[in-house]
């Protein structure tokens, strides 16, 4: 049996990931950890039977120990039960699902105890790939991704480097989501509803409106950057709207490998939990005759320039993507509350890259400084 805990398994991941589970049948769920949603992860205790369960406030915990008194698990909650389950001994793999930067700490103590992580959360590489890719080498730890993209980059690099053969450059593939095409005098036009559109994946709330400023990609393109160890010019971003192919690496000799399928979170989430090996699955097959074409195009940073900021966030480093990470959080919100516009989202990005302070090489405590400065910085505008 295969000894997994998740982080975050009651959102779009975690209850992917707890797919796999039940059609694999040899793996065996330790922990499992929510923000609030009490009656989905009681479900879940019931179905998968964890030692340990953790909810974010202690109010929540104390109702769910109440509702699943007849069952042998502890619930524990904050940051503190998020660190139990991390470093749970006996746990092979932890699946880090949650989304923020509140997976960075879990992370590094995961790391620390030698868990495999398979990696959902890009926020934690994205403004802490210097602390946590170091000492996952240091440790021997294996970090899986679990993204689609950085996983068809990781299954298209399988051996290679081992042979000797580095990256030339990374082809990252986006899908241009709902507003590919549009101008930017349109976008100001979108509602919440247009942006949650999204023409191929089915996701979170946040990561879908992510998808729409392209804001996701360039999330991306930083976590790629630490995972695959690459220079921020060796990375480009290749508009492919049929969602097909989810990434490609293109070597020294111009080869070009790819990794294609359907749009199913399914096969990355499996293949983190597997690798190397390759199980069955279930669910639908390409069928190329069934394919009309594959098409595609340069991404366009000027009417989307949360692209553009992320490649300027990477390149300067420090604690910036921190400050952009932050604040497209605080950003979509608002959007989702209906109290900015679309177009403002990228814009309160680039206020706050301008206006935050700049730390070169930044400490955990720091990166959360950050984040609570972008907050801060946004939150005073309103
Ligand atoms: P969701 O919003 O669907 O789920 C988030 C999960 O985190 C939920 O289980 C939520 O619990 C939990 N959570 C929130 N706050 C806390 C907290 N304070 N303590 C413990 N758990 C908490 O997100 P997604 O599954 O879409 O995304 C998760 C991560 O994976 C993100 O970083 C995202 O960028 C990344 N990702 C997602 C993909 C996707 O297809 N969805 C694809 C690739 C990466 P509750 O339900 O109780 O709120």
């Amino acid at each position: 049996m295969k000894k997994i805990a998740i982080l975050g398994s009651t959102g779009s991941i975690g209850t992917q990931t707890l797919d796999i589970v039940r059609e694999q049948k040899d793996i065996q769920v330790t922990a499992l950890a929510a923000g609030k949603n009490i009656r989905c992860l009681e479900a879940q205790i019931r179905e998968f039977s964890p030692e340990v369960a953790a909810l974010w406030g202690e109010e929540d915990a104390r109702s769910l120990r109440e509702l699943v008194k007849d069952l042998p698990v502890r619930i524990v909650s904050g940051m503190e039960g998020l660190l139990e389950i991390a470093t749970m001994p006996g746990t092979e793999i932890l699946v880090t699902a949650i989304v923020g930067m509140l997976g960075i700490r879990p992370t590094i103590a995961a790391i620390e105890a030698g868990k495999i992580i398979a990696l959902a959360n890009k926020e934690t590489l994205v403004t802490a790939g210097h602390i946590i890719m170091p000492l996952a080498r240091e440790k021997h730890v294996s970090i899986l991704p679990v993204d689609s993209e950085h996983s068809a980059i990781f299954q298209s690099m399988n051996g290679e480097r081992e042979h000797g053969n580095e990256i030339h450059k990374i082809l990252l593939t986006a899908s241009g989501g709902p507003f590919r095409g549009k101008k930017r005098e349109e976008l100001k036009q979108m509602r919440v509803e247009d942006a949650l559109k999204h023409p191929n994946w089915s996701m979170g709330k946040k990561i879908t409106i992510d998808s729409a400023t392209m804001v996701n990609k360039g999330l991306e393109v930083m976590e790629a950057k630490w995972l695959f160890d690459v220079e921020p010019e060796q990375i480009q971003v290749v508009v492919h709207p049929q969602s097909i192919i989810h990434s490609m690496v293109e070597y020294k000799d111009g080869a070009v490998l790819a990794q294609l399928g359907t749009p199913d979170m399914h096969l990355p989430i499996q293949y983190a939990l597997y690798y190397p090996q390759r199980r069955n699955l279930s669910g639908k097959r390409l069928d190329f005759y069934q394919l009309s074409g594959l098409t595609f195009e340069k991404p366009d940073m000027e009417t989307f320039p949360g692209l553009k900021l992320a490649f300027q966030a990477m390149e300067r480093g420090g604690n910036l993507p921190t400050a952009y990470n932050a604040a497209n959080e605080k950003a979509v919100a608002l959007f989702l509350e209906r109290k900015i516009s679309f177009p403002e989202i990228p814009e309160l990005i680039g206020i706050c890259m301008e206006q935050c302070r700049f730390a070169e090489n930044p400490s955990v405590e720091e990166i959360l400084a950050t984040e609570a400065e972008a907050y801060a910085l946004i939150e005073s505008r309103w």
